[in-house]
């Protein structure tokens, strides 16, 4: 069977309509070929408003529904992920090219958040809270806040709306999602996923309390200077976020921006080498180089650097790359030409400053237009330049380092730090890695590799943005807004010292 009739098929069990993914507008194309797989109507900017006020009325019905009832709605989406999980995987490998385990992982991540998502709606809690004035009482009460606007990216096709949405329903809010203009197959089926938990929850829940709008960055940016959206989450490069920021900022809404990761490992002289090994690989190939996570910059330890980079050398030049489709290879194809050119261009702006490259040549899968390449190892002398930026591709920079102290520095020496890790049995390296001194990146792990969040831990935190953060931990308080009550139960009104009115 095609690709193209079988990503028909899917999208037909999930029940999205056929017209929803013929003959529009935007062409969807798989990576995995490169061909054609859908043409999907897009949305005018126009009609992302009318949307966007439809969900402020959903917003205005659901803030009403108790948020354990909430949580009901959120615990069916849970089981119709699970439901859902095969076909649902399958198409985020046909879609951005995932092997099979990391299509069903990131429905996993899904399945997760709705599971946490559930417990939450019962511990929305506020404080009770000591007051200075006797005879009354002071607390705090957290309150549904709007409508959430959703921004996501292609790499992460479905779980970052789930993280988003599974905590914007159970704390009230409705959603209005644009996805990816590259995975727009994925959020249809999200959708239609979706509307099978409302139509088991019953008329709790109001119509228009998920939108999906397809389109490009001009829905994007109506959804981010829309009057109505009190909280954008937008997930993205970095140059996005620029974008996002400061028009949020303009009209005093929120934002929770999660973007590029230029993130690095150090691996100590009392490093576990196997483990490290491992790590990396997986940390630096895994997605093929695609993750906001992605382990970029690697500084080994003088002591250590000849035990370990042959070995390295050895996993980039033996790691299998190939369709995700039709093979169990471990590294899939990047998700355009685009993405293919700027790894060249990265490798050669490496090479100039004096990189040794391992790998990064074209892969022929026998597909023209589908662009696979073999991941990239650059030892480099020192870090500079290209080393600095986050490149979407699997490249890795491998550096010696011979202090401490100065390998922390050169840690946080980049802005899109996002996540880090140090690979040590040395309990003063690994506790300083920890400590306010060590990492400045809003993940920080001990000898576990960068990739790979759990959902019961908040998410991001990439330091140039302030650290935006979703999913786990108290994420839930910026999708709420919060109220600080005082109620008098005494007979008096004590006001400032000094101070009197007299009323008759
Ligand atoms: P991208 O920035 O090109 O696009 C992301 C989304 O933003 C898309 O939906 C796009 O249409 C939209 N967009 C772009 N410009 C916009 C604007 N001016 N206004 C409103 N919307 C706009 O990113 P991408 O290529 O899809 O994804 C890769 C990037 O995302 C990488 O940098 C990666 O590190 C980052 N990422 C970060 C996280 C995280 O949680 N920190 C997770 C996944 C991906």
């Amino acid at each position: 069977m095609s690709i193209k009739a079988e990503t028909s098929e899917i999208l037909t069990r999930l029940g999205v309509d056929a017209k929803s993914f013929s003959g529009g507008g935007l062409a969807v194309r798989t990576p995995v070929t490169g061909e054609t797989i859908a043409e999907v109507p897009a949305i005018s900017a126009t009609a992302a408003g009318a949307a966007i006020d439809k969900a402020h009325e959903a917003f205005k019905a659901w803030r009403d529904v108790p948020a354990p009832r909430r949580g009901e709605l959120v615990r069916l989406l849970g089981e119709e992920l699970r439901a859902a999980k095969d076909d649902l995987g399958r198409l985020v490998s046909i879609e951005v090219g995932k092997i099979r385990s990391e299509g069903l992982g990131e429905v996993q991540e899904m399945i997760d958040i709705c599971d946490f998502a559930v417990g939450l709606s019962r511990q929305l809690y506020g404080l009770t809270i000591a007051t200075e004035r006797p005879g009354h009482r002071m607390m705090e009460t957290w309150h549904p806040l709007g409508v959430v606007g959703v921004i996501s990216a292609f790499n992460f096709p479905v779980a970052v709306w789930s993280w988003n949405a599974a905590l914007a329903f159970v704390c009230g809010d409705s959603v209005v999602w644009k996805p990816s203009e590259k995975t727009p197959l994925t959020a249809l089926a999200c959708q239609a996923i979706f509307a099978r938990a409302v139509k088991r929850f019953g008329s709790d829940a109001p119509e228009g309390l998920l939108a999906v709008l397809i389109g490009d960055r001009d829905v994007g940016e109506a959804l981010v200077d829309h009057p109505k959206v009190p909280l954008v989450s937008a997930t993205g490069s970095t140059r996005m976020g620029r974008e996002v920021g400061p028009r949020l900022a303009k009209r005093f809404a929120r934002a929770v921006l999660e973007l590029g990761g230029n993130n690095a490992g150090i691996v100590c002289p009392s490093a576990d080498l196997d483990m490290a090994l491992r790590a990396i690989a997986f940390g630096a190939m895994g997605t093929a180089g695609q993750r906001c996570t992605t382990l970029r910059r690697l500084f080994v330890h003088e002591s250590v650097y000849d035990a370990l980079l042959p070995r390295l050398r050895k996993a980039y030049e033996s790691v299998s790359v190939g369709s995700p489709l039709t093979s169990e290879a471990l590294v899939g194809p990047l998700i355009d030409k685009a993405a293919f050119d700027n790894m060249q261009k990265a490798l050669d702006a490496a090479r100039s400053l004096g990189g040794k490259v391992t790998g990064g040549a074209r892969f022929d899968s026998g597909s023209a237009e589908a662009y696979y390449a073999h991941p990239a190892l650059v030892e480099m002398p020192k870090q500079d330049g290209v080393v600095l930026e986050e490149t979407f591709a699997p490249i890795l920079y491998v550096m010696k380092y011979t202090d401490f102290d100065a390998v922390l520095e050169e840690h946080n020496a980049v802005g899109a730090g996002l996540s880090s890790s140090i690979f040590t049995t040395d309990m003063r390296e690994a506790e300083t890695f920890l400590s306010a001194r060590g990492s400045d990146c809003g993940i920080a792990n001990v000898n576990i590799g960068t990739s790979g969040a759990e959902i019961g831990g908040a998410f991001g935190g990439e330091k140039e943005t302030g650290g935006g953060r979703e999913s786990g931990s108290d994420a839930w308080k910026a999708y709420m807004r919060r109220a600080t009550n005082t109620v008098n139960y005494s007979k008096a009104l004590p006001l400032a010292q000094g101070v009197s009115f007299d009323i008759e």
